[in-house]
């Protein structure tokens, strides 16, 4: 069984290579002109960004942003005033957010980590170069790919593909990424089928939620109204995706 240690290490690994999938380009264009600017990440600063990338972890937004809104009427979406508030304190203001003691400690051991490495400073650790901060981040409890991304991609403008339950679920139904792919196959796919720019990447990721909230879903995938419809491939018809993952 691998340590947590050797996870992390294997994680913190360059994406593997993968083909390029010209299409994805295609799918970016439909869902940009059939669903506009979807203004994601909802978030007021880069540090918000953050924390907010790590409550949703394993919760709807709806409960991230009332723990939000708690942490902001308490001033303490700072990483100084984060960093001071007692943790049974922070605790109960995030507790709407699920899994609350948790996600203090992660809160907790991020911005010391900022203060630690980089005096605090979001613009010092934005200046790392994109793979070593990666790597770094990977490395502090509680930040799994996902959240690393979401904080490179969305409060730093680091260019990085955040894959989530949506992608996979979207790739895999349209027969883009084996059965079973991982995060880092996934986000390869990406990175090398589209050009390096965050704002693309930011972009698509807030389509692809919104194509995975309103048909892509676990069950019965609304494919009937869905803009990605035509990209279905023949082989597999809606009506055989509904049990797919
Ligand atoms: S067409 Fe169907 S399978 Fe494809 S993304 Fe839309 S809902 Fe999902």
């Amino acid at each position: 069984m691998p340590t947590q240690a050797t996870t992390r290490a294997r994680a913190a690994q360059p994406a593997p290579r993968a083909v390029p999938r010209p299409e994805l380009a295609h799918y970016f264009e439909t869902l940009s002109s059939a669903l506009g600017p979807q203004h994601w990440w909802p978030a007021r600063t880069p540090f918000e960004v953050i924390v907010g990338a790590i409550l949703t972890q394993n919760t709807a937004w709806t409960n991230v942003e009332r723990a939000i809104s708690n942490l902001r009427r308490a001033r303490l979406l700072t990483p100084a005033a984060l960093e001071r508030v007692p943790r049974r304190r922070l605790e109960r203001l995030i507790r709407s957010s699920g899994y609350f003691r948790q996600k203090a400690r992660k809160l907790k051991e991020f911005v010391r980590f900022l203060r630690r490495d980089f005096g605090g400073s979001l613009a010092r650790m934005f200046r790392t170069p994109t793979a070593e901060l990666r790597e770094r981040l990977l490395a502090v409890h509680g930040i799994g790919p996902e959240t690393a991304d979401s904080i490179l991609l969305y409060a730093g403008g680091h260019p990085v593909f955040v894959v989530d339950a949506y992608t996979h679920r979207i790739l895999a139904r349209h027969a883009l990424t084996p059965e079973k792919s991982g995060y880092e196959q996934v986000r390869a796919l990406f990175e090398t089928s589209l050009p390096p720019e965050p704002p693309l990447y930011n972009e698509f990721h807030g389509l692809i939620v919104h194509v995975g909230k309103h048909w892509c879903r676990t069950h019965q995938p609304r494919c009937h109204e869905c803009p990605l419809q035509p990209f279905l491939p023949q082989s597999l018809p809606h009506t055989s995706v509904g049990a797919r993952p």
